[in-house]
């Protein structure tokens, strides 16, 4: 497989050059509006016979700079930076879809994403079916003639489970429908595009960014659909106008040549974790286990020396247990009672009652969605072994 050769890390840090005044940094461009020498020249910005930076919703220079590092970092020909996940998400979905179209997507995703799917297209006329994304027959059943695209994250939330992007790719293809897939959980440790994805979305207020000072997102893909989407009569992106701000990109562009040194690390203490959990007797769900369903599958598709993500979710059964749980790691310093991920310190969140309260009853039973699980995002700890003691003081304290 391709994937073998390709390392982002290496891939990213092919873009960084320095500035007009060889800053290392790139300088942070602070204009809306950009100045032109001519009137011809401006007309001919507008009509495509001229590149230039025309107007900051459209292209600036930090953010294309950004954007470089993302497409190198992904393997992509281009990219496109939000102002959030669900920018990037919605622009991606409306750009591909109209009144007519039908969606299949996974069952379980980012409870947003969910939300959009269920309330917000319909309302516009775009049908979309969820399906079980590790069950591939059902996949390409659900598939119809009006399908414009397979919607899936490589690793769900909340569930952590695995997408078969060569499997599900060749399913698109097949049927001549688009593969989007959001890799917020596994920037690094996944290249989807050159497992055979057509569109990659990011949220990266999460690992990318790494610093939850900010929301941002990236859209990933083709030099043709990132331009379809910035077109000045028709894109999306231009239309609607979720364009990341030139602050906030320089910022996030800083941490993103660190991303692939925090990603080993959340991983290396994630699976420290996991495994002792599994050693306690708690119901363990971890990518990098065994038992894990698609721990195989990860392993075969994963560039390997970023491991097995920093995410790791348990079961304790009652919302009650889990609270009374979170609370006290919370107190005794493990890290945050909150909802979002890839932060330096651990947080953790009840899935069912916070990030996937969007999902109904029903739907969280048929994806196994349990009320009493707990989701990690494990931090950046020099001595995991240290915080697992304290964990572990916790879950004796609380008697689980
Ligand atoms: C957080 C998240 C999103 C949404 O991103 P925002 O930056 O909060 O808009 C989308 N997908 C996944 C998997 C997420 O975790």
């Amino acid at each position: 497989m391709s994937t073998q050769k390709f390392d982002p890390a290496m891939s990213l840090l092919q873009t960084a050059h320095t500035d007009d005044h060889f800053g290392v940094n790139q300088s942070i461009n602070d204009s809306a509006t950009f100045a032109f020498e001519s009137g011809q020249q401006m007309t001919a910005t507008f009509e495509g016979e001229h590149q230039a930076f025309l107007y900051s919703r459209h292209w600036n220079p930090s953010n294309m700079e950004l954007c470089k590092s993302l497409a190198g970092m992904e393997g992509t020909e281009s990219a496109w930076v939000t102002g959030s996940g669900m920018a990037a998400i919605t622009a991606t979905i409306l750009q591909l879809c109209k009144t007519g179209d039908h969606i299949v997507s996974s069952l379980t995703t980012y409870g947003g994403t969910f939300a959009f799917f269920k309330n917000w297209l319909p309302q516009i006329g775009v049908e979309v079916t969820f399906v079980d994304i590790a069950n591939l027959d059902e996949v390409e059943a659900a598939v119809k003639d009006n399908t414009k695209l397979i919607y899936t994250e490589t690793m769900t939330n909340p569930l952590l489970q695995i997408s078969d992007i060569p499997a599900l790719s060749e399913i698109a293809k097949k049927h001549d429908v688009k593969l989007v897939v959001d890799n917020t959980f596994t920037p690094m440790i996944f290249s989807p595009i050159k497992l055979g994805a057509d569109v990659v979305v990011y949220s990266m207020t999460k690992f990318i960014n790494g610093k939850n000072d900010t929301t941002a997102g990236a859209i990933c893909a083709s030099e043709e659909f990132i331009n379809s989407l910035i077109d000045l009569n028709t894109g999306t992106a231009m239309l609607l106008g979720p364009v990341l701000d030139s602050f906030r990109s320089s910022s996030i562009h800083k941490n993103l040549f660190t991303l692939h040194i925090r990603m080993k690390q959340h991983s290396k203490n994630a699976m420290y974790l996991a495994e002792k959990f599994k050693e306690y007797g708690l119901k363990v769900n971890y990518a990098g286990c065994k038992e894990h369903p698609q721990h195989e599958l990860m392993t075969r598709m994963m560039n390997k020396e970023y491991g097995y993500g920093g995410m790791i979710s348990i079961d304790l059964g009652s919302v009650k247990k889990a609270s009374d749980f979170m609370a006290l790691m919370q107190k005794k310093g493990v890290g945050y009672l909150a909802v979002s991920l890839g932060y330096f310190k651990t947080l953790f969140s009840n899935s069912g009652s916070s990030t996937s309260s969007e999902v109904p009853e029903s739907y969280q039973k048929k994806m196994g969605l349990s009320e009493g699980l707990v989701r990690y995002s494990v931090g950046l700890d020099n001595h995991i072994e240290e915080t697992f003691e304290v964990i572990k003081s916790c879950l004796k304290e609380l008697g689980i």
